[in-house]
This record gives C-alpha cells, sequence and structure tokens, in this order.
C-alpha cells in the first residue's frame, strides 16, 4: 500500500492554536473510544488551498451520534442529533458549531459497484461527496494524526485546479451539484473538467432540474448570490442556460445585466465601509435577478423556489417599499428639502433595500444622498426620551411622537445636537411656540 501523505505540520502551521488543539482532543477521544476519527470536506480542501476555513466535519467509523455526545461531555458543550441521518452537532461552549457524521458500510447504496471487500467506510463515505476537491479526510487518530485518506485524486484536481465529479451518475443523483460546481469553480478560480462538463449537459438537456425542490434549489441559489463574485456565477449559469432551466423569468438580458454590475459595485463599495452591520447580500443580488419582474411574475418565481407565504409578502413589500422611497427620493432631490427629511424617508428601509435602492438608481447625487444617510445620518440617535417629556408634564399620547421626530429633525440637520439644546427645543414645541407637525410634500406618484 502506498505511503499516505501527511499534514500534520500543515495544520500546526496554519491553523489557530484553539482549533488546532481542538482537532488533537477530537483524536484522543477517537483512540479512547476505540473509533477512527476524520476531518472532512471544506476544511481539508481549503487547508490545502492556503484559504481560511473552520467550519470543522467529522466523519466517524463508527456511532457518529454516540461520538458526538462523548464529545459534548469532555468539551463542556451540548450535542444534537438526528438519528434519522445518523448525524450530530456539538455546540462548543463558545458557540462554535462541529458536524459529526457516521461512516458505516451497510449504510450505503452502491456498494454492489465497487468491491465492497477493499472499502473502508471512510472512503464510502467520501465517495457519496459531490466534487473530488471535497471528498478529502484527514485522520485525527494520534498514531495517525495529520495522515491524508485521498482516495480520488482529490490532491491532484486542487493541484490542476479543476472540479471534477466523482462518478458520472453524480449529476443525475443530485442536480444542485451543477451549481455547486460552478459555485466552486468561480470562487477558486478552477475549471470544470471536460467529462464533468459534458455530465452538466447532459443533465441539462434532460431537464433534471424540474424535479428539484424548490427549497434545495433556492438554498444553492441562495449560495451563489452570497459569494464574493455572484456575478461571474450567474453568467457562467447563463452561459449554461441554466436560469432558464430554473425559470425562463430569471433569464439575463442586457438591462438585468447593468443592473445586476451596479449592484456588485455597490456592495464592494459597501464592504470597503467596514460597517457593522451586515446585509444579507444575497438578498440584495436576488432582488436584482428578479428586476423587471411584475408582482404576478414574481409570485411564479418565489413559488418555484418554495418561498413560504411570509418570506414572499417580505420580499414582495420590500420591492414595494424600494420603488416607493425612490420615487420619493427624487421629490426630496426636486424640492430642495432639509437633510432631516432625507433620514426619515430612507430610515424606514431596510439595509438590503437601501443597497438595492443605490444599485438600481445610477444617477450619481441619488447615490450621493443614500450614502450620505449610510454612514452618517442613519446613526443619529437623540438625548431626550419620552421621559423628559412626561417631566415637562406633556400629556401621554400622539404628541409625543411628533415632538421626539421634529427634535430628531432638529439633530439631524445640526441645529440642536446637545442634550441641552435637544430639551429646550422639546420644551417649545410643547408649548406650542413651534409646529410640531411633520412637513407634508409628497407629490402624487406617477
Ligand atoms: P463552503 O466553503 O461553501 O462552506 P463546503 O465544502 O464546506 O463549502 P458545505 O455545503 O458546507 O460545503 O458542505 C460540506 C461538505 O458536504 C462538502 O465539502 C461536500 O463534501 C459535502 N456536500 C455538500 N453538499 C453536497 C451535495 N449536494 N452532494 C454531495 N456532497 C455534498
Amino acid at each position: 500500500r502506498k505511503r499516505e501523505r501527511n499534514i500534520a505540520s500543515l495544520l500546526r502551521e496554519r491553523l489557530p492554536k484553539e482549533i488546532f488543539t481542538l482537532l488533537t482532543d477530537i483524536g484522543e477521544l477517537g483512540r479512547d473510544r476505540g473509533l477512527a476519527v476524520y476531518v472532512v470536506g471544506g476544511f481539508v480542501r481549503d487547508l490545502l488551498l492556503h484559504q481560511p476555513n473552520f467550519d470543522v466535519d467529522l466523519v466517524v467509523e463508527g456511532d457518529g451520534i454516540a461520538f458526538a455526545e462523548a464529545m459534548a461531555k469532555a468539551f463542556h458543550g451540548r450535542a444534537k442529533s438526528h438519528p434519522k441521518f445518523k448525524t450530530a452537532v456539538v455546540v462548543l461552549s463558545d458557540g462554535k458549531r462541529i458536524d459529526v457524521a457516521t461512516a458505516r458500510l451497510e449504510y450505503y447504496e452502491y456498494p454492489a459497484a465497487l468491491p465492497t471487500v477493499e472499502l473502508s467506510s471512510i472512503k464510502m463515505d467520501l465517495y457519496r461527496r459531490d466534487f473530488t476537491i471535497n471528498a478529502l479526510a484527514v485522520h485525527l487518530n494520534p498514531e495517525r494524526f495529520g495522515e491524508l485518506a485521498d482516495f480520488f485524486g482529490a490532491q491532484r484536481d486542487i493541484k490542476d485546479r479543476v472540479v471534477r465529479v466523482l462518478h458520472s451518475l453524480s449529476f443525475v443523483e443530485d442536480p444542485t451539484r451543477i451549481l455547486r460546481a460552478i459555485r466552486f469553480s468561480e470562487r477558486y478560480g478552477f475549471r470544470i473538467g471536460a467529462q464533468t462538463e459534458r455530465l452538466i449537459k447532459n443533465a441539462l438537456q434532460h431537464n433534471f432540474f424540474h424535479k428539484l425542490s424548490g427549497a434545495r434549489l433556492f438554498h444553492e441559489i441562495s449560495l451563489i448570490l452570497g459569494e464574493e463574485n455572484p456575478l461571474s456565477c450567474l453568467r457562467r449559469m447563463q452561459q449554461y442556460k441554466l436560469l432558464s432551466a430554473i425559470h425562463p423569468l430569471l433569464a439575463l438580458d442586457t438591462a438585468k445585466e447593468t443592473l445586476l454590475t451596479a449592484t456588485d459595485n455597490v456592495i464592494k463599495w459597501y464592504r470597503l465601509l467596514y460597517m457593522e452591520q451586515a446585509p444579507r447580500i444575497w438578498l440584495v443580488f436576488f432582488l436584482g435577478l428578479c428586476s423587471g419582474l411584475d408582482d404576478e411574475q414574481f409570485a411564479t418565481i418565489a413559488n418555484r423556489l418554495g418561498f413560504t407565504k411570509k418570506m414572499l409578502a417580505e420580499l414582495g413589500s420590500l420591492r414595494h417599499a424600494v420603488r416607493k422611497t425612490a420615487h420619493r427620493l427624487y421629490n426630496w432631490e426636486y424640492l430642495k428639502l432639509p437633510v432631516s427629511e432625507l433620514y426619515f424617508l430612507l430610515n424606514g428601509l431596510s439595509l438590503e433595500g437601501l443597497l438595492y435602492l443605490m444599485a438600481r438608481n445610477p444617477k450619481e447625487s441619488i447615490q450621493k444622498h443614500i450614502s450620505l444617510y449610510l454612514t452618517k445620518l442613519c446613526d443619529t440617535q437623540i438625548e431626550i426620551t419620552g421621559e423628559d417629556l412626561q417631566i415637562m408634564g406633556v400629556e401621554p399620547g400622539p404628541r409625543y411622537g411628533r415632538i421626539l421626530r421634529a427634535v430628531t429633525a432638529a439633530a439631524v440637520d445640526g441645529v440642536a445636537v446637545s442634550r441641552e439644546r435637544q430639551l429646550e427645543l422639546a420644551g417649545r414645541l410643547a408649548r406650542g411656540e413651534i409646529s410640531d407637525e411633520p412637513p407634508v410634500w409628497d407629490a402624487p406618484e406617477a
């Protein structure tokens, strides 16, 4: 038997110390219980690619659930098991999650296709995975710590930068792997192997996508839209006619490409700001992908992707809110209203809605207003509360909201930035010396 490569030193050098220690502890626990334990999948792939990825996925040759429970006990965490799949998740005290799967021979569907006697259960586990680059395992038990189990040429494919399936029925078994192939190939700049590409085209010709559940399809689409470079994935999907295979309404046209390019730029700009709040990036791109669709068409797409009623309602109203806000934003600019009115206008929209609004309105001044809101105005906090109004003797009721709104406006416009000035202003508003009516400025919608 050929000598296996050992990557113990790579593990020691590249991993944060606490992850390395965690792996050695897991290996010792495996030894104590007489089980072979491996770390597998994306963790190993990214280790060899020198990409940070500390999501530990384990495979145990033996009872994975019992092992997860032993881990929970040894590391003071909790284990949540899924007996139907013989898997478990261990949640450590710091919140870190570790997936544990069971590798057992009698559990597999295809042993007949292979010379069973020679197969270890880890090999069968890896054989069921999507691509060779994801089908690597590293031994964790102390006596074999760091030994790479590479049965399918994964190291060679990583070196050659190629995404390859493990067998020719892979996409028939699971067509979502087509989306995954594109995602990994774009993420790492790998090509898709020639045979794998033929299998993709063949699967698409036979319409295997139709039998896929909406939820699974949507899961993979949202992963694509959350990648560093979703646009290149979408272009690739378009090339394979995959978008129209999912639904003809999703196909790219020039207008959509322009909008998605603008979305890409907005997201890249926002990332550079290092803002605390992280948007759901997939959602911004998803809105772009559905641009130009009316409500009924949007509902058709939502239905194909298995959206819940709640999710359809949420995204539907976000689309409406964006459209309405765009209209009002042009009015605000035209009427030269104070900045505080911009604040109240944009304050009603989620971060994803704001970024999408920015992408779909290429006019420079409009982008500047939204940028001003996101980088400065949105943090405005006034220093008085309803309690102060109560002390002033204002009768509880809708006036509270109006007075606080007027004070907020003054704070945003920079005319009442300290607590003293805000209290003073609130007093004058409360006594009726100045009006607390918000300005009315909406022109009728076009
Ligand atoms: P990412 O960096 O995107 O998280 P990952 O490789 O960790 O990549 P996951 O989706 O977390 O991807 O899946 C974990 C592992 O499970 C993969 O490495 C792969 O081996 C396997 N896997 C996931 N989805 C499939 C699938 N549809 N078919 C076969 N194997 C899959």
